[in-house]
């Protein structure tokens, strides 16, 4: 039996005193997936896998990119249609000066009276 120093917890397997032992040192396991910290890699592994649905995997063998997935919101596609522009007849202004079509029209004008 391994029994606590610091307090009456006794352990029947070393490695179970050693990580109670972290506990009372203020070792804590950080998840590396939110910000949560345990006093036992046993709570971590069960936190990691119950709440983020990771199976714990050595540190060796976990992928560089262990980043959680977080779900991408997918813009919509928004078609634009360009609004229509009315541009006025007459220029602004009030002048007497008449557009290019203006002048096409009066002589068409002209050329059906003269018809
Ligand atoms: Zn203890
Ligand atoms: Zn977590």
């Amino acid at each position: 039996m391994f029994k606590c120093e610091q307090c009456p917890s006794v352990f029947a397997v070393k490695r179970n005193l050693v990580a109670h032992q972290n506990k009372h040192a203020g070792v804590r396991f950080p998840c590396t997936a939110c910000p949560l910290t345990f006093s036992y890699k046993t709570g971590l592994n069960k936190h990691t896998k119950n709440i983020h649905g990771i199976v714990n995997v050595p540190a060796r063998l976990r992928p560089m990119t262990a980043a959680p997935i977080t779900a991408q919101p997918v813009p919509a596609q928004q078609v634009q249609i360009a609004p229509q522009i009315f541009v006025p007849d007459a220029p602004a202004g009030g002048s007497n000066m008449l557009t290019e079509d203006e002048i096409c029209m009066n002589a068409m004008d002209e050329f059906e009276d003269t018809g």
